[in-house]
């Protein structure tokens, strides 16, 4: 990834971490499957600029999907949350204005599309196959378990899961992107273990 993008990337707002980031670049950047890329969760862009930067190298597109209203653990009163980011007039966050600026000043606009709706709603008339799939949406139980069902059998053989939030051990964080989408994954039998980075996992589609 060339050094101004990353840079860039780096300071985006958002709860990405570097070396996460970076591996979803890496990530993205050895898909052997053609198709387009899908992020569920963009939260304020930071994840679309790694991933964007991968899909305009090879010529692909990245879907960006979030309501941009925020997860649960950015509400109000949870650990995730910034008052900055509530629209006063609606009373509810509003993050879509940030992710633009963020996909504005890194260049991507050609290459990185909004989709601002529910992930339920859009997995419902999606039907493109997809080479590379992002799931950072909401974190809690049945969230996980929809983004779950509905998003994770668009991804094609040969393509790649990459999940974020992702901890085995409950003193680390909340379960349900383990639970409710790693494990089932994995117990699955579709899915190959290709990469750990911090809290993000990337598998494999094998069957
Ligand atoms: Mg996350």
């Amino acid at each position: 990834m060339k050094a101004d993008r990353r840079a860039f990337a780096q300071n985006t707002r958002g709860f990405l971490p570097s070396d996460e980031g970076d591996a979803l670049y890496e990530a993205a950047s050895n898909l052997n499957v053609g198709g387009p890329l899908l992020e569920v969760g963009s939260y304020c862009g930071k994840s679309a600029i790694y991933l964007g930067t991968a899909a305009e190298e090879q010529g692909r597109a990245l879907y960006a999907l979030d309501h941009h209203r925020g997860s649960e653990e950015n509400q109000a009163g949870w650990e995730h949350h910034e008052p900055d980011l509530v629209d006063s007039e609606v009373g509810k966050l509003d993050t879509l204005p940030i992710f633009r600026k963020a996909i504005h000043g890194a260049g991507l606009e050609h290459v990185v599309v909004a989709i601002v709706g529910d992930s339920v709603t859009v997995a419902k008339h999606w039907d493109t196959p997809l080479a590379f799939l992002f799931i950072d949406g909401g974190h809690g139980i049945q969230p996980a378990r929809d983004d779950y069902n509905w998003w994770v059998p668009k991804v094609q053989i040969g393509g790649l899961l990459a999940i974020h939030d992702v901890f085995p051990d409950p003193k680390d964080g909340g379960r349900p992107p383990y639970e409710c989408i790693y494990l089932p994954a994995v117990e699955s039998g579709d899915w190959a273990e290709e990469r750990i980075q911090g809290s993000l996992r990337i598998l494999r589609r094998i069957s």
